[in-house]
């Protein structure tokens, strides 16, 4: 994969530059350094997100979500296991960049495929649809879909087409906060600095389970877009077809299933099921 040429390229400059010995496996070592191949010893870097339970979350050094099943699915069957994945933060805004600088070898983080995107990146599946909502304190019932937001005060992600879609079709009406996160959105929620959080639907079903929402949020359940949840993978990536031949076989073995109801679990979420499980784009 690309990821590994620039991790082993920047390992020899480094050499060159140092004129330490080098091994022949220092190519292991740097910052975001992957080494995605076949297998035997080497490791695949996976960018997930970080701060979104049921969908990637990490807890000190366990990574849990549906992004995570189905990226551990994924890799499994491209020749890593569990023990040989390098999870990397990858937060809305970042994503384009951490594939097309090779530091990450694949996304799936809540990663929805759209033409605007892919003049950069390439996308495997989709894996998942989900649709924007909206996020509003338990005792408001002012807000019930994107027609009630005159005036308001909303907050959504940078980078995310959640965020893009505030601001081409209801920018003359709203105030929008972007924030790096969705967590930090959920907070400005609480402290009342906005009205509504929005995002997809899942997204915001897992963080208002979250013990500390728990009775203060609630989703509006009206959703206005169709998300659909992509592999994200370096322009032209060879692994295209290799990724959508799991993704199909992990719809077909029950995975999918187990996957999505092991995440959503006690949140009241359930997938549109007219779209779901998504049938899967061609590659280009
Ligand atoms: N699925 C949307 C996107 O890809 C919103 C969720 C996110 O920011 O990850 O932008």
């Amino acid at each position: 994969m690309r990821a590994r040429r620039t991790a082993v390229l920047a390992g020899l400059a480094a050499c060159a530059i140092a004129l330490t010995a080098c091994s022949s496996d220092s190519d292991d070592g740097g910052d975001g350094g992957s080494t995605a191949g076949s297998g035997g010893g080497d490791t695949i870097t996976i960018g997930i997100k970080y701060d979104q339970p049921g969908l990637g979350f990490k807890d000190g050094d366990k990574y849990s979500g549906f992004d995570v099943d189905v990226a551990t699915y994924v890799a499994k069957d491209l020749g890593y296991d569990a023990d040989q994945i390098e999870w990397k933060e990858a937060p809305s805004a970042q994503r384009e960049t951490l594939l097309s600088t090779g530091q990450v070898d694949m996304i799936f983080a809540t990663y929805s495929i759209t033409d605007e995107r892919k003049k950069t990146v390439s996308f495997a599946g989709p894996y998942f649809v989900a649709g924007q909502d909206l996020l509003v304190a338990e005792d408001d019932s002012d807000i019930t879909g994107p027609e009630s937001l005159n005036g308001k005060n909303l907050c959504s992600v940078s980078g995310s087409t959640s965020a893009q879609r505030i601001k081409d079709e209801l920018a003359s009406k709203v105030n929008l906060l972007e924030q790096p996160g969705y967590a930090e959105c959920v907070t400005a929620l609480s402290s009342g600095q906005v009205d509504a959080v929005t995002t997809d639907d899942i997204i915001l079903a897992g963080l208002a389970a979250q013990p500390g929402n728990q009775g203060k949020v609630k989703v509006v359940g009206n959703p206005f877009s169709t998300e659909r949840y992509g592999v994200g993978i370096p322009k032209d990536s060879d692994q295209c077809e290799a990724i959508n031949t799991s993704l199909k076989k992990m719809f077909d073995d029950g995975s999918w299933d187990t996957f999505i109801k092991d995440n959503t679990e006690g949140t009241g979420y359930t997938p549109n099921a007219d779209e779901n499980p998504p049938a899967l784009d061609d590659c280009a």
